[in-house]
């Protein structure tokens, strides 16, 4: 079976293009020429992975991609951006908003599907234990890549949620940025080493009083400890 992918894109001529790009790779597709159409049919089909356009009339990517992750229903699904402008400014930005992956236009055929390989890859379940119990009210899901606080879901992007997936394997462990990346993306990766601060920024926001447990290591990268220390290698800004 195809995964389904949604596509939103404004210009008629690349959205007829990457939809038969993707339905050469075997891909199912739906396009929509603005975010509004999306989301009203998301509510009676959600697909595998969301290709948004960052730049559309109205409504723009940014805005579809907080609204797609402060929706519980909607918040899962992966999201790919499309986005003109080489501007870091925007791919940052844009995973600020919470999509996991992004490709600059133009872009290459190729690339595209590897980004949405290695996503969808990602987003299918992996894990060797179901629960992981980390105190007695913090519990990470393997199953649906949820992280609970005292019974309360923590409102986590796939790509988050993986990063403390990576970090709570060997606690104490130091990962180095590139050991991130490579375990986010693989060899797809073409992303830089900042946005993995950035994910991390994010996830600690989200992590509220257990922010503490995701510890920057200066100059060598991020660990996962329940331990609260004093010496100030804690909690460091990235
Ligand atoms: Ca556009």
């Amino acid at each position: 079976m195809g995964k389904l992918i949604h596509i939103v894109e404004d210009e008629a001529d690349i959205l007829e293009l990457l939809q038969l790009q993707l339905a050469g790779a075997g891909y199912h597709t739906r396009g929509f020429a603005d975010a509004p159409a999306l989301l009203d049919y998301l509510l009676s089909e959600q697909p595998d992975l969301i290709l948004l356009d960052l730049m559309l009339p109205g409504m723009d990517g940014f805005e579809a991609c907080r609204r797609l992750r402060s929706d519980p229903a909607l918040r899962r699904i992966p999201i790919v951006m499309l986005t003109a402008r080489a501007d870091i400014e925007d791919k940052v930005k844009g995973l600020e908003f919470g999509a996991d992956d992004y490709v600059t236009k133009p872009f290459e055929a190729s690339e595209l599907l590897a980004r949405i390989k290695a996503v969808l890859r990602r987003s299918a379940w992996e894990g060797e234990k179901n629960v992981l119990d980390i105190t007695s009210d913090f519990r990470l899901d393997f199953n649906r890549y949820e992280a609970f606080r005292s019974g309360k879901r923590i409102d986590l992007t796939l790509t988050e949620f993986k990063i403390l997936q990576l970090l709570t394997k060997r606690p104490g462990w130091v990962y180095n940025r590139n050991q991130i990346l490579d375990f986010l993306w693989g060899t797809d990766k073409i992303v830089t080493e900042r946005t993995i601060d950035v994910h991390i920024r994010n996830l600690r926001d989200k992590l509220g009083e257990l922010a503490y447990m995701v510890k920057n290591v200066r100059g060598l990268g991020y660990k996962f400890s329940t331990k609260q220390e004093q010496n100030g290698l804690q909690d460091g800004q990235a």
